[in-house]
């Protein structure tokens, strides 16, 4: 029972695993974009384990790859050829455009921007890492250094090398810039940043500049970091051809574009497979995890050969990369989001919805802003109209108590904790969309 788990997890389980509601919930069964608690009641589940889940919960062709490769064999380490990690390797590649085709196993997201920034202070002999603020990309002591500070409450040392720059967020940056982002629910979706507020937006990118006239020295730059769409931080979309100009001066100042596409990868936002070809750029490096796994610890980071090359004087290994397990369910994750349409479910799916979010939006002031692309999709809430001031946090946790127990898991993230995340496993139904609308509607009602 849920109480008995209580107790076992106060004695045995570290209290400094957040759990999330205030009333812990324990789920025990999943089917596809469905979650089921310990009383057998059945879920939406639209978070997909932290947008992890991308062709749905205990998908039959996954249990059946992974029981005949666990019986065939689990693990040598990749010191060893086995055909599997070459297999998927390929099969990545593929998915990858230009000379991104030489790839390396990890475990995790985290682990994969530790392996980039290696590479990249490899192939470029330089040191210095830019980051967004309000940017997620890891928990270890180095991808700490290029996360935002708000992400992590104990306060570690500065970490030499890593500088952060503006958030060039369009809903709630100093400089705003609302009309033009990546999003089907954008106001004006041909904006030619003639106006005012788009105007803006240049100034985010000078902001960038001046972090390389006052900080960082010229040509010592060895990587920009990026998520194409900010995750954690609250599915946070960047000014229109913001990354693309950003990618420009990165150019300018020999440094390496690193694309984290830990959670916009994989056909997630819909129009395309990686998050990055929505901002038209070629990074250098591109770091996924999470959904390339659907729940298996899997993690890779693509390079092109030269830098891959890099690592050779590098020393850098780990035990589990690549082991036949994890590349066997890889490659039938890529076969089901190609047999089963789940990109283009994504975009469908995921504009029908964010549509229908922005049709709530104007029935509902507390709702400051609808954002996203595909699967991958933000509601903001606020404390009254036209305000970016967050709405209080007893009141978001009524509401989203409220969904939960009607039947609808969503996230919750950003810096204020007030941005409802929406990233189900990709197979989800327009009626599954509607029916979150639907709760979500009688949450704001029931909490006016
Ligand atoms: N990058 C992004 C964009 C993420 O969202 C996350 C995890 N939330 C990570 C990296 C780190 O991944 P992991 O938790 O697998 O280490």
């Amino acid at each position: 029972s849920l109480e008995e788990l209580k107790i076992i997890r106060k004695k045995n389980l570290n209290p400094g695993l957040t759990t999330y509601y205030s009333e812990p919930i324990a789920f025990h069964q999943g089917y596809k974009q469905w979650l089921f608690d310990l009383n057998g009641k059945r879920y939406l589940d639209m978070f997909g384990g932290i947008c992890t889940v991308s062709v749905g919960h205990s998908h039959p062709r996954i249990t059946e790859a992974l029981t005949e490769q666990v019986q065939t064999l689990g693990h040598v380490s990749n010191i060893y050829f086995n055909p599997k990690i070459h297999e998927y390797a390929e099969r990545l590649a593929d998915k990858l455009p230009g000379k991104l085709k030489v790839i390396y196993f990890v475990n995790s997201g985290s682990e994969a921007n530790d392996l980039a920034i290696l590479m990249a202070r490899a192939y470029t002999n330089n040191f210095d890492i830019v980051s967004l603020r309000n940017g997620y990309h890891g928990m270890s002591y180095q991808t700490m250094g290029i996360n935002s500070n708000g992400h992590y409450k104990y306060p570690v040392p500065h970490v030499p090398g890593f500088y952060k720059t503006m958030n060039p967020d369009v809903f709630r940056g100093i400089w705003g810039g609302n009309k033009c982002r990546d999003s089907p629910v954008q106001p004006d979706r041909n904006c030619q940043c003639k106006d005012e507020i788009c105007r803006a937006n240049e100034k985010y990118v000078d902001q960038f500049k001046d972090l390389f006239l006052y900080d960082i020295p010229k040509k010592k730059l060895a990587a920009f970091f990026a998520e194409s769409i900010q995750g954690v931080g609250g599915t946070v979309q960047y000014p229109k051809d913001f990354i693309k100009k950003a990618y420009e001066v990165v150019k300018e100042h020999g440094g390496l574009f690193v694309s984290d596409e830990v959670q916009t990868g994989f056909g997630r936002t819909g129009d395309h497979f990686w998050g990055f070809e929505g901002h038209c750029i070629q990074p250098d490096i591109v770091t996924m995890a999470k959904g390339i796994g659907n729940g298996f610890p899997l993690g890779a980071v693509a390079t092109t050969p030269e830098i891959a090359q890099s690592l050779t004087k590098a020393s850098h290994f780990n035990t589990f990369g690549g082991n036949p397990l994890a590349c066997t369910v890889g490659i039938t994750v890529l076969d089901i989001i190609e047999d089963e349409n789940l990109q283009q479910n994504s975009k469908t799916v995921g504009t029908h919805l964010l549509l229908e979010l922005e049709k709530l939006k104007t029935e509902f002031p507390v709702i400051g802003d609808v954002r996203g692309k595909g699967l991958m999709i933000g509601v903001e809430l606020v404390s009254k109209e036209s305000t970016t001031e967050p709405l209080d946090l007893s009141k978001i946790m009524k509401i989203w108590e409220y969904c939960r127990d009607n039947g609808v898991i969503l996230g919750k993230g950003g810096i204020y904790g007030n941005v409802f995340r929406i990233k189900p496993p990709m197979c989800i139904s327009r009626e599954d969309a509607d029916f979150t609308v639907s709760i979500l509607k009688d949450a704001l009602t029931k909490f006016k």
